[in-house]
């Protein structure tokens, strides 16, 4: 609560606030540090200092913004990168704006040297169009501050295992969050455990039928599991040769809030429906293909999507992620035998994948006008009832589809 207050302190603009901003900040906006006789003074400011170091700047002209103290151009203010002594920081108290000019930077060079130094590039940030600077929660994608938030980022009740930010997430289902903590408990029932604890059986991989089965090999150095990850790192265009759960789940720390949602429900599903498959051979004989498991996998990555809160990035790399899905159907004669087709294309337009089937026969003929899914829907025609075909990249009898930036009409 007291954090809710030091944020009001520093950006509400009601009474109270600028009262307590008149008396307690000096005149070059810093905190006093002589006795105030105040009752909330001495708690407060030490709310104020951490809801400082947890915020950043969308910088206008820079005027209300500390050139040293505040978080502008990385994820710590400049004060907490130098080793200078405090009596010479009493005298920094440059502001922002004295290196912005006309909403354009203007800092002199031994400034750029020296901001170049602690890995800040003044290119690569850009200035808000308006003169105003807003001051942002770092920890909400609105930018505004929550309780919730800050108690999650602050307290020192944060949780102590490395994997609880990963499964406590929405886009996370309670039964794979559930498998999560059986793995990184090491609680699975694998051949190689099931043999430490006296059965006598056979060791053998499910998957490639030839290694002895433990969890680092069904996971990670399996030649079929390997085949997977590398399929989804290549799909997020991430370094493949993952070896671990751990440093799995973190190689999406460049990525978007949003596609990290993703990324995080990717690993964990397909972790889960690699023993899902196992299982299936293990117990019923039947024998999960690889094309089967990256199906589910997309199934569960989908409904990921649907469930994350946050936001992705608006650039080539996030976009080329996402991909375009084309659905259409037709059918032969009013009431004859139909077929759907979807295609899925990503932001260059080539075609990643193709879904057709055959259906039984319909009342009402109708045709999409989008090629790709219009042969896709033609091919599923011909098709069994019910049978359902599924290819990766661009079939050979895909000929036609849309090109990118290009319009296409209609006539009927
Ligand atoms: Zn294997």
């Amino acid at each position: 609560m007291l954090m809710k207050l030091g944020w009001a302190f520093l950006n509400d603009h009601e009474p109270w606030a600028k009262f307590l901003r008149a008396k307690f900040l000096n005149k070059e906006g810093l905190l006093t540090q002589y006795y105030k006789n105040s009752s909330v003074w001495t708690g407060l400011k030490e709310a104020i200092v951490t809801v400082k170091a947890h915020s950043k700047w969308i910088i206008g002209s820079g005027k209300d913004i500390d050139f040293w103290r505040d978080c502008w151009g990385s994820d710590t203010a400049i004060y907490g990168l130098l080793e200078i002594p405090d009596d010479i920081w009493k005298h920094c108290t440059a502001k922002l704006s004295q290196i912005i000019h006309h909403n354009t930077w203007s800092a002199p060079p031994e400034v750029v040297e020296l901001l170049g130094c602690l890995g800040i590039d003044l290119n690569g940030i850009i200035l808000n169009s308006s003169d105003k600077d807003i001051r942002v929660w770092k920890h909400c994608p609105h930018g505004l501050f929550s309780i919730h938030s800050a108690f999650q980022h602050t307290s020192s009740h944060a949780p102590k295992v490395w994997w609880y930010p990963f499964t406590n997430s929405k886009v996370i289902l309670p039964r794979i969050a559930s498998f999560t903590w059986r793995i990184c408990h090491n609680s699975l029932a694998t051949e190689d455990f099931l043999i430490k604890r006296g059965l006598h059986i056979t060791s053998r991989c499910s998957l490639c039928r030839c290694n002895l089965e433990n969890m680092q090999h069904l996971f990670w150095n399996c030649p079929q599991s390997t085949e997977i990850w590398d399929w989804i790192a290549s799909l997020f265009q991430l370094q493949a040769g993952f070896t671990n759960l751990k440093t799995t789940l973190e190689s999406c720390k460049q990525l978007s809030s949003y596609l990290s949602d993703i990324w995080k429900a990717a690993v964990l599903n397909i972790v889960y429906l690699i023993w899902i498959a196992r299982n299936a051979f293990v117990f019923e004989g039947f024998s999960h293909s690889i094309n089967d498991i990256k199906r589910r996998s997309l199934v569960a990555i989908k409904d990921a999507a649907g469930l994350s809160c946050n936001n992705m990035a608006n650039n080539c790399l996030e976009l080329s992620i996402e991909v375009k899905i084309n659905c259409g159907a037709v059918a032969i004669g009013a009431t004859g035998k139909a077929g759907v087709g979807v295609t899925a294309r990503n932001h260059l337009g080539d075609v990643l994948g193709l879904l057709t089937k055959g259906l039984d026969s319909v009342s009402h003929c109708w045709k999409v006008a989008n090629f790709s899914a219009f042969q896709a829907a033609k091919m599923g025609v011909s098709l069994p009832v019910g049978n359902l075909e599924t290819f990766l990249r661009r079939p050979h009898f895909l000929t036609k589809i849309e090109e990118p930036n290009v319009c296409y009409f209609r006539f009927t």
